[in-house]
């Protein structure tokens, strides 16, 4: 079936038209500075690169030279997949696209106002200007709807996480799903506990066992647990109170400070990159030093908290972005789980693929994988078998 993925956020719009049968991905690319001046399509065709400098006002307009533009691929649109970042408590898995199930998206778009509104507005663009294909919503919360309620819920009064809704969502989840689903097939049902490790720029470590979610390191938000590119990650709460009081900052203030002005960017002084922070600490310069060092530390601390979750551990996957690419970094936080009996053989660390590969020694108490993600192929996946 050949499947448009949409992913939609406030000023942009990712799209990519694939074959869930063979994973051939036939275009892809992102409409930019939507509602901007200077806005543009940067695309790949056919294998061919491309930039298209259009006038983009609005998504809807967005979306019309999207389906101009695949009109130059021999691969008719069969149904619409939706990235959704927040599914709230509504979406235990992915959904036909309804008035209902519509409703639910703006409903819960308070928890992810930058991304929720926006992902309804384009699913009902789509809806409005090709009604005869189907849509379908695929939240990036639904892998973690069923964690045990030990794990989801805060220890806060109980109308107050009643009325609003208040507890452990999640992210990545499409993501860490389609993990689970790469390794269970690589590993021919050998895994049982595994922790994937999406290391990007946004980053999150989730448990599962036997394919279900057991915990994982967001939270109300995509702002909780690792140290991320810009993100702080699990700081005490009451710090929002505090510079509130002391420092005189607003609450919106705080909330750009924590997403877009911390982690890595903050403590290197440098970039957000992983990268420069690595490059910048090869180079001597302490600061970058110690955001490695807080990178790292964090990611072996939460691993071991996923383990004890599902009370064991049999396999660690690493992907995204930091995850598939940086051997440096996948060794420096395997040397911290040494106590675990975790071990890594330097060769294959230093291996660049594609493909799914272990990286562990023979010996190793927990089998180590790099595997690359794609989000976009389990979104299709779901298209296929809501609507296929
Ligand atoms: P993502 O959000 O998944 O695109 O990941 C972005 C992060 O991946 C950035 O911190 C990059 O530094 C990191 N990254 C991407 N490519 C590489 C690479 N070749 N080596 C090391 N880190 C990389």
């Amino acid at each position: 079936m050949n499947v448009l993925v949409i992913n939609a956020g406030s000023s942009s719009l990712k799209f990519q038209l694939l074959d869930t049968q063979t994973g051939t991905v036939f275009a892809k690319g992102n409409c930019e500075r939507i509602g901007i001046d200077g806005s543009f399509i940067g695309y790949t065709l056919n294998g061919e690169k491309g930039t298209l400098e259009v006038e983009m006002p609005d998504h809807r307009t967005a979306v019309g030279h999207v389906f101009d533009l695949l009109k130059g691929v021999d691969a008719p649109i069969e149904g619409i997949g939706h990235r959704v970042v927040q599914g709230g408590w509504y979406f235990p898995e992915s959904a036909v696209v309804t008035d209902e199930t519509l409703g639910w998206v703006r409903e819960v778009a308070p928890l992810a106002p930058l991304h929720n509104y926006a992902e309804a507005d384009v699913i009902e663009i789509c809806r409005d200007m090709f009604p005869d294909l189907g849509n379908v919503i695929v939240p990036d919360t639904a892998f973690h709807y069923n964690m045990p309620e030990h794990a989801w819920r805060y220890a806060l009064p109980r109308d107050v996480v009643d009325k609003y809704h208040v507890r452990k969502y999640g992210a990545h989840g499409t993501s860490h799903r389609y993990i689970w689903r790469t390794v269970n097939e690589f590993l021919g049902g050998e895994a049982h506990k595994v922790v994937s490790c999406h290391l990007g720029s946004g980053a999150s470590l989730c448990a599962i066992e036997d394919g279900r979610c057991k915990d994982t390191t967001m939270g109300l938000t995509p702002l909780d647990g690792l140290i991320m590119g810009t993100r702080c990650g699990t700081l005490d709460p009451a710090t929002v109170f505090y510079l509130y009081r002391e420092a005189g900052m607003s609450i919106d203030e705080i909330d750009t400070m924590m997403n877009k002005q911390s982690g890595l960017l903050a403590v290197s002084g440098v970039s957000s990159d992983s990268r420069d922070v690595i490059a910048g600490m090869e180079e001597g310069n302490n600061d970058c030093k110690v955001a490695v060092e807080m990178f790292t530390y964090r990611v072996a601390q939460l691993f071991a908290e996923m383990a004890a979750s599902m009370e064991g551990v049999d396999t660690m996957v690493y992907t995204a972005g930091i995850g598939e690419n940086s051997d440096y970094l996948r060794a420096a936080v395997a040397e911290r789980l040494g106590w675990m009996g975790v071990k890594i053989d330097p060769e294959l660390n230093a291996v660049r693929s594609d493909d799914p590969r272990v990286i562990s020694t023979p010996d190793s108490a927990i089998k180590v994988l790099v595997v690359p993600t794609n989000e976009e192929l389990m979104i299709a996946l779901d298209v296929e078998a809501l609507l296929g």
